[in-house]
């Protein structure tokens, strides 16, 4: 999985360990294989893997208890968080300061109401939720029972006909719709009979598992969608935004053709990638107040490989006196010296000859140190101090509050044993401050406190 096309905040930009996960439940043990390296996977075509896996990461990161019925299509997370993520990031452009509680509505919301269960555990929306299929309405109203959520989501059975009109109580204000429609068209997809030797229709990479009625529709998604657009006209001035994700790079064109012509205000798309699944999202409104912003794509910008990481040996020389030159003792003075730099750590990968950490920085304590530093010197250095003059001073104090307001830092660190001499240091950028510079900083810092002093 290419982690770094991910939304920053998505949790599985590193992706899980299946060791960890196997050891953890028996559930998803079943279904994990030990390749001949060493490395657990699990058979990503296996619906029944995939289900384990998105039922053990929803328990074990967002305290969700799920069961998915076996013959229904498997929301996997990382995907789905990155389109609930875009939908945060759009809502915050829009409207950066609300105190309200969010309220979205979902459009086929499946069988856990999957974008319901996880905004409200991580962010406390409240969601109007619709479906068509008998199961999967049923589960759904199971699983917000079994996770106390029915004050937080309403699941409404509705037919194929009549998406929203005459659904959703239009005198309520919502603040986003969100759907992942069918993608497929029924008549060019699947069997036509029972009859028919052509096995069900298979979302390969979901897991597939999928009925038919959930993954087809008569026109494919660009129909769906054309009909929604239809609906939004009762609806367009108690919704703020629109979104619907595609799963057809080539729905986009159509689709903005028929918002145009339907009269909305201002639209944007853009791509979700998570490992080789790439999807489309697509926002729009029809209030003429403001304008669907258009988002940075989270995309590296060189052949898919994110910022190159910067590399560093550490070498018997460059760690003597320091300690024993293992992964545990090096990452242990690195974190020490994190803390002092007032980072938080997550660890995220732990084997004995192998540990990774995510840190992030609130603030540019590096630098500061170094200019505390430098400026230390330069005094002990001056035999005669000119008073600076008080006005730069202020100025200058003023300029790294706001610095300090807006700075966010966020890397991974690896620490990998390559031969018995030497450990690799990895340090990869994942968003905001000043980007790869200060990650460099940082290794910079370390360098001289760490390892060449
Ligand atoms: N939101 C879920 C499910 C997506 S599959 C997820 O992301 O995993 C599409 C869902 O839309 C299916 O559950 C299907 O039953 C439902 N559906 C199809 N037509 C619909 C309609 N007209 N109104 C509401 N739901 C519909």
């Amino acid at each position: 999985m290419n982690s770094s096309f991910m939304h920053p905040r998505n949790p599985y930009r590193t992706p899980p360990d299946f060791k960890e996960l196997a050891l953890k439940f028996p559930e998803f043990r079943k279904h994990a294989k030990q390749k001949l390296t060493g490395k657990i996977e699990i058979d990503f075509k296996d619906a029944a893997a995939v289900r384990a896996l998105s039922t053990v990461l929803l328990k074990r990161d967002f305290n969700l208890e799920v069961e998915l019925p076996p013959d229904r299509l498997v929301p996997t997370l990382p995907l789905r968080l990155n389109y609930l993520l875009w939908v945060e990031d759009l809502l915050q452009e829009v409207n950066p300061a609300t105190e309200k509680i969010v309220h979205g509505i979902d459009i086929g919301t499946g069988a856990c109401c999957i974008y319901p269960i996880l905004a409200a555990r991580m962010k406390g929306w409240h969601f109007t939720a619709t479906e068509t299929d008998e199961t999967n309405y049923k589960c759904s109203l199971e699983t917000l029972e079994r996770n106390c959520l029915q004050n937080h989501v309403t699941v409404i059975k509705v037919t194929a006909e009549t998406m929203l009109n005459g659904n959703i109580d239009t005198s309520h204000k919502y603040d986003f719709t969100m759907c992942n429609p069918p993608f497929f068209d029924s008549d060019s997809f699947g069997p036509k009979s029972r009859s028919d030797k052509r096995p069900l229709p298979m979302c390969p990479k979901l897991g597939g598992s999928a009925s038919s009625t959930e993954i087809a529709v008569k026109g494919g998604e660009v129909k769906f969608i054309e009909n929604l657009i239809k609906e939004c006209q009762e609806l367009k001035s108690c919704v703020r935004i629109f979104t619907t994700m595609l799963g057809h790079k080539s729905s986009l064109a159509p689709i903005i053709a028929f918002l145009k012509e339907a009269g909305a205000s201002s639209w944007s798309e853009t791509e979700f990638c998570q490992g080789r699944t790439t999807r489309w999202g697509l926002a729009w409104t029809f209030f003429d107040n403001f304008k669907v912003p258009k988002l940075p794509l989270i995309r590296p910008k060189n052949n898919g490989k994110g910022p190159p990481p910067l590399n560093y040996i550490i070498s018997a020389e460059r760690w003597s006196n320091k300690g024993d030159l293992t992964v545990a003792c090096i990452l242990m003075k690195i974190i020490e010296l994190f803390n002092s730099l007032k980072m938080e750590i997550r660890k995220i990968k732990d084997k004995k000859d192998k540990k990774a950490i995510e840190f992030i920085a609130r603030e540019n304590t590096w630098s500061n140190q170094r200019r505390k530093q430098r400026e230390g010197k330069r005094n002990a250095d001056k035999v005669c101090e000119q008073p600076e003059p008080k006005k730069a001073k202020v100025d200058e104090h003023l300029l790294d509050t706001q610095k300090d307001l807006t700075f966010c830092l966020k890397g991974l660190l690896l620490l990998e044993e390559t031969d018995t001499d030497s450990i690799k240091l990895q340090m990869q950028w994942i968003e905001g401050g000043s980007g790869r510079e200060s990650i460099n900083q940082i290794l910079q810092y370390m360098k001289n406190h760490l390892f060449e002093k």
